[in-house]
């Protein structure tokens, strides 16, 4: 048994830090760890302290729990520190959105080829990308044996960033591809049976290999999409069999995984109506504006209802965790409902990989995991100082990332990843240079680009409302 610390930065994303802290709880292995919860917004910071403190205990846990709103005291002293803080928060997000859409960017100015997913800008979210390197820039100075774990987006831009320009140890980690797991029971075959493999990059993953009981799988995949009869998505992010993704498979040969089916070309995006045609109606995926309204709701109700669990749990300390959860949980969405009781399940994992990881470094307990690292050669055909995702074995000797076999097809390497890659290098370099003349470029080559004024005004209006989101 060894207890670390370990530090949460941005601890008020409440839904994440109470999937940290319920794993930490199934992990006997970490007992008597220290979790420091830092938050520059001292009312999420406390409600998640309250309801976090209070699920160890229901859990009977042992957790010294520190909260904390200095961002050099999180990283002082630390073994692993965990980023899920998202600057500017929602209210950037659309502030900026909406800005794009005045001036005739469907979407936003940031929905680039490749790059639909609606939570993170990567054009434009200096402010992200800065607290990001700040952060790895702590860790290095103050914690340099430390691991920082980016959960926090852009993964592919933030982890690119920080491993190129910090000494600081760096690993990206996403749960889009646990979607493999969904597709199986659509597919009615035990995950536990296959032997898969994705590679690319964050949110640009295909499934290069994949196999049920020592048979190829992907048989039973074309089955799927040729008996599929008119595509009705159950909720914005189901996506995995919608005609975007057959289009895809098609084309590159390859399953795209996860929020890879999002970030595709401009022809499933054109408009809300292009949107419903490829993902589905009522909502066109989740980036349409339908969609997105759908999440946001949902992310909103989730921040107000941990919040009013709080206060109770503050005015009546003895009241259970558990039993408001569960009084709560009709209100809530089927799948929320179902991810709220595992909390409480000494045998399910929340599905991160955060604490797998810190299990797998500090105590050599053996992980399979997806990790974005840099590339230095796992995936043949992209240069080696960017950061690929893909699974590897951790353990206390650190990442040992697998060989990439079968490797991806020219098709992809060409027409997606780099394609994709050219994106994150233009980002990065405007961002570096904090040249916003390199985003009206990027704008330059967009479709919905009609005229350079028109690119000119909304790169400075939006970098203009930038400013206060600091
Ligand atoms: P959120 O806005 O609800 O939470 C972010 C938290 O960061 C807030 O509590 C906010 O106060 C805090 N914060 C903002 N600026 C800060 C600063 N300077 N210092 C400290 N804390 C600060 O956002 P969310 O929807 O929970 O998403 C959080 C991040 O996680 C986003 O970047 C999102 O894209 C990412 N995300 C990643 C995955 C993944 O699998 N990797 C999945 C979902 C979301």
């Amino acid at each position: 048994m060894s207890s670390v610390n370990i530090s949460i930065v941005g601890a008020g994303s409440a839904v994440f830090s109470m999937r940290l802290v319920s794993d930490l709880c199934k992990t006997p292995a970490l007992s008597g760890s220290r979790v420091t919860l830092m938050d520059k917004d001292e009312e999420r910071l406390r409600t998640v302290h309250v309801l976090a403190r209070k699920l160890a205990s229901e859990l009977d846990y042992t957790i010294d729990f520190v909260a904390t709103k200095n961002l050099e005291q999180a990283v002082e002293g630390a073994d692993f520190v965990i980023n899920t803080a998202l600057v500017g928060g929602h209210a950037f997000l659309s502030e900026i959105r909406e800005i794009g859409e005045r001036h005739g960017y469907f979407r936003g100015i940031d929905s680039q080829e490749f790059n639909m997913v609606s939570d993170y800008y990567t054009l434009t979210n200096w402010n992200q990308l800065e607290f990001m390197l700040r952060l790895a820039k702590l860790v290095e100075t103050r914690a340099p044996d430390a691991w920082l774990l980016l959960a926090s987006n852009p993964v592919f831009e933030g982890t690119t960033l920080l491993n190129r320009h910090t000494q600081a140890n760096i690993v990206g980690f996403c749960h889009g591809y646990l979607i493999i797991e969904e597709i199986c029971r659509k597919l009615g075959i035990e995950f536990s049976e296959t032997d898969w493999q994705v590679a690319g990059v964050n949110h640009g993953i295909w499934l290069n290999r994949f196999q049920y009981k020592g048979d190829e799988a992907y048989r039973r995949i074309r089955d799927e999409f040729s008996h599929s009869k008119k595509w009705a998505p159950s909720n914005p992010f189901d996506d995995s069999f919608s005609p975007a993704a057959r289009v895809m498979l098609d084309f590159y040969g390859l399953m795209p995984i996860g929020d890879t089916v999002r970030n595709s070309s401009w022809a499933f995006h054109y408009d809300n109506e292009t949107k419903e045609r490829w993902y589905g109606e009522p909502w066109g995926g989740v980036d349409s504006a339908k969609g997105w309204q759908w999440y946001t709701d949902l992310l909103g109700f989730v921040v107000k209802m941990l919040r009013e669990l709080s206060m109770i749990l503050e005015n009546e300390p003895d009241k259970s965790l558990k039993e408001l959860l569960s009084n709560v949980s009709s209100a809530l969405p089927e799948d929320l409902a179902g991810e709220v009781s595992t909390f409480f399940n000494p045998d399910l994992m929340s599905g991160e990989q955060h604490i797998p990881f810190i299990n797998a470094i500090v105590n050599d307990e053996k992980a399979r995991l997806v990790v974005n690292v840099l590339n230095k050669g796992t995936i043949h055909g992209l240069p080696d100082d960017i950061a690929i995702e893909s699974p590897a074995i951790v353990s206390s000797a650190g990442i040992k990332m697998e060989e990439i076999y079968p490797h991806l097809p020219q098709r992809i390497i060409k027409w997606y990843l780099l394609p994709r890659i050219l994106r994150m290098e233009w980002a990065l370099e405007a961002f570096l240079n904090k040249d916003t003349s390199l985003i009206t470029e990027v704008l330059f080559r967009d479709p919905r680009t009609k005229s350079r004024e028109q690119a000119e005004r909304a790169v400075s209006e939006v970098f203009k409302a930038a400013q206060k989101y600091h």
